[in-house]
């Protein structure tokens, strides 16, 4: 199976197995995990921040964060498709009681001026606003990069405002690898960031929250009231920091990838796909209206290409650590043949009709 279904899908090494293996560990609910307080230190210290809390995942780190901004009936501000909204369950609602409004972005990037085109004078008839949430890259924006300048200028809106400002940084390494800025330079104008260990970086476990040191403090209560506390965490920890020590730098092997593959997708007839769109490791293509991306993802899955579908006629290919140069090229024959099956069916057998529901 070549699996570009998600950088989720993704195994630990051998040498990460490894340091799994040796970690020293210990309670880290009472603060004794050196493996967890060596992967605090590390990243806090990486994104130029006091301190860092770690977490099982990407869900929970940004939740912990919007309870850590807000009270309940507050207002937060967000991309219409980002992940917080998209993707988290309704927790904004269900743990934090806080409305979302959203802004229509452009591949989930919006500028200060649209931040400062929805803010309102203060009143007692409006909710209190007080917590913007940038995400970088942007999943459902196709792994765009979200400019540092913008971000810069959404931040000084923010300061204005007495707003407090996070970034979702599921795929922060992602946008620093891509665009070559140091993670303290990107992480600066943010109040909380939120980084993850499972996805590019292949480690099997966890989020942190990257922030100062009273916030975090803060953090950490949210982070045992939402029930992610954790005994000896440095046995998943451990592979944490391996990621972030040695596999940072290797991004650029995924976003080579992505950039082949996004390649070799526009000469392949009945597939349509944007360049420009690919900035990192995640890949939106899109199949003709009669070529349904269910199906046509159940096909190469038989065929064994995993990919995702995500709307009527997009699917979704993430790069990743489980894939090299020759499985991308691999994927794409299959994905020509496949397609070329798919759009000139044998008039001799035809296609068994089948109801779906
Ligand atoms: C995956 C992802 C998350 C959440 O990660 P989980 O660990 O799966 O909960 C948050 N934000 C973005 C943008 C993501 O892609």
């Amino acid at each position: 199976m070549i699996d570009l279904r998600s950088d989720t899908v993704t195994q630990p090494t051998p040498e990460m197995r490894q340091a799994i293996a040796q970690a020293p560990v210990g309670d880290d609910v009472l603060g004794d995990d050196p493996t967890v307080n060596e992967l605090e230190a590390t990243v806090a210290a990486l994104l130029g921040k006091e301190a860092a809390v770690y977490m099982p995942s990407g869900t929970m780190t940004n939740q912990v964060a919007l309870r850590v901004h807000t009270e309940p009936g507050d207002e937060i501000i967000l991309e219409s498709q980002a992940h917080i909204y998209f993707y988290e369950g309704g927790a904004p609602a269900a743990l934090s009681g806080v409305m979302c409004r959203l802004i229509q972005g452009t591949r989930g990037i919006f500028t200060a001026a649209d931040l400062q085109a929805e803010l309102r004078p203060f009143n007692d008839h409006y909710p209190r606003t007080t917590l913007v949430c940038l995400e970088n890259t942007h999943n459902r924006g196709g792994g765009s990069i979200f400019p540092l300048q913008t971000i810069q200028e959404i931040a000084a809106v923010c300061r204005d405002n007495d707003l407090r400002l996070h970034l979702d940084g599921a795929r922060f390494w992602n946008a620093c690898v891509a665009t070559g800025l140091s993670p303290a330079e990107y992480a600066a104008p943010f109040d909380t960031v939120s980084v993850c260990f499972s996805k590019g970086l292949g480690a099997p476990v966890g989020s942190a929250l990257v922030a100062s040191q009273e916030l975090v403090q803060r953090a950490r209560r949210f982070r045992k009231m939402f029930g992610g506390g954790m005994r000896q965490a440095g046995i998943i920890a451990a592979g944490a920091l391996y990621a972030v020590n040695h596999h940072r730098d290797r991004l650029a092997d995924d976003h080579a990838n992505a950039q082949r593959l996004a390649h070799g997708l526009q000469h392949i007839d009945g597939i349509s796909i944007n360049l420009a769109d690919v900035q990192t490791n995640l890949v939106y293509f899109h199949t003709p209206n009669t070529v349904p991306a269910t199906t046509f993802a159940q096909q190469l899955a038989e065929q064994g290409v995993g990919v995702l579908p995500t709307a009527a006629n997009t699917l979704r290919a993430v790069t990743n650590l489980m894939v090299n140069q020759a499985d991308i090229d691999l994927a794409l024959e299959t994905i020509e043949q496949v397609m070329g099956q798919t759009r000139s069916p044998s008039p001799i057998s035809p296609e068994p009709t089948v109801s779906r529901y």
